[in-house]
């Protein structure tokens, strides 16, 4: 290897210098063995695969389409062994292709076509008219873009539900990044109290003055309890974020590892505080109709690698049994659990 040094004005005229570097030269790619064998997916739904890897394989994980899912290699005394939780989304693509990829320190990239049975679903409709009321309502509440925009004017509402929406799932997005590469839980999540107001993917379209305005996605599930009601953790993990962001008013997100964190949105009070690790049915917060919410409810999601998925799989001892222990099980493998000392954090 010969560089030379570049001039600095013309003081320096630039020096040879010689360096001899060993160089593999490594053109093959790493080999990927799928150890789970097909994968059910729900349209918005979550799965979780094992495989495993040569061990020149420094990164890897799963591909849906374009999107790429960071995949962990968790288990001490089997480096060979790699799992990835991914999702399809709610808005993925029919016949998007979904791969285990591979890459060794060379750059060499290896995938491998996972078998995946996909169940399509189709999303509620909902229509939501909007009163000037309303409007002015919402507006006192979120300041909206400013710039000559009156807030109880409907093209705050509209900056509102679609650019601020953007901007704050952005935000989510990046703070769910923040995972721990072990698995913090075990069984299905605690199901929030309250009624079902609406659910996952429902497609809602705003009217105003019998006119369509504005649409949006709705990502997560809303359930009404008593006003104010203590919010509890759904799984055991750590909290990574604890703000008031915009549409979802006080907001705490959960990481519970490898990539899955949970949400819970529109608090009136946030009882913990970023960086702590919370028990399963700890009280975390209480619920209210901080953001762009009318009345006091919960608004939760979940995530993986900050896309939101169906909650409802999460919560269902059926689907967390057949999906994720039984596919370790299957592996001859345990749940990679975090080491942190489980119980003993929680009670004060
Ligand atoms: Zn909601």
């Amino acid at each position: 290897v010969q560089s030379w040094g570049r001039p600095i004005g013309d003081i320096y005229q630039g020096q040879m210098s010689r360096r001899d570097i060993s160089v593999t030269i490594d053109t093959v790619p790493p080999r990927i063995n799928p150890v789970s064998r097909s994968v059910y997916l729900n349209q918005g739904g979550s799965a979780l695969v094992i495989y495993r890897l040569s061990n020149d394989v420094k990164k890897h994980g799963v591909s849906v389409g374009e999107q790429d899912y960071p995949g962990y290699a968790p288990w001490e005394g089997k480096p060979d062994f790699g799992l990835c939780f991914f999702a399809l989304a709610q808005d993925q693509k029919r016949n998007a292709p979904v791969k285990i990829w591979a890459e060794d320190e060379a750059g060499n990239r290896a995938k491998r076509g996972l078998s995946v049975r996909v169940r399509r679903k189709r999303f509620r409709k909902d229509r939501i008219r909007l009163s000037n009321r309303t409007v002015a309502r919402l507006a006192n509440k979120i300041p909206g873009p400013g710039q000559n925009v009156l807030p109880e004017d409907i093209k705050s509402f509209i900056w509102i539900n679609e650019e601020l929406r953007k901007e704050n799932n952005h935000t989510i997005m990046q703070a769910s990044e923040k995972t721990t590469p072990h698995q913090f839980w075990t069984g299905a999540f605690l199901r929030p109290r309250g009624k079902p107001m609406a659910g996952f993917g429902d497609r809602r379209t705003y009217v105003y003055k019998k006119k369509v305005v504005t649409k949006a996605i709705h990502l997560g599930i809303d359930l009404a309890d008593v006003s104010q009601s203590k919010i509890k953790a759904g799984a055991r993990g750590r909290v990574i974020f604890a703000k008031d962001t915009g549409i979802y008013g006080n907001c705490i997100i959960i990481d519970h590892g490898l990539g899955v964190a949970s949400l819970y949105a529109h608090l009136s009070e946030m009882l913990i505080n970023t960086g702590e690790v919370v028990e399963r049915g700890q009280d975390i917060a209480r619920s209210g109709a901080s953001g762009l919410a009318l009345g006091d409810h919960l608004h939760f999601s979940m995530l993986i690698n900050g896309v939101f998925v169906n909650p409802t799989e999460w919560l269902d001892t059926h689907w967390i049994r057949d999906n994720v222990m039984l596919r370790y099980k299957n592996a001859g493998l345990k749940p990679p659990m975090d080491k942190e000392a489980p119980q003993a954090a929680a009670k004060k």
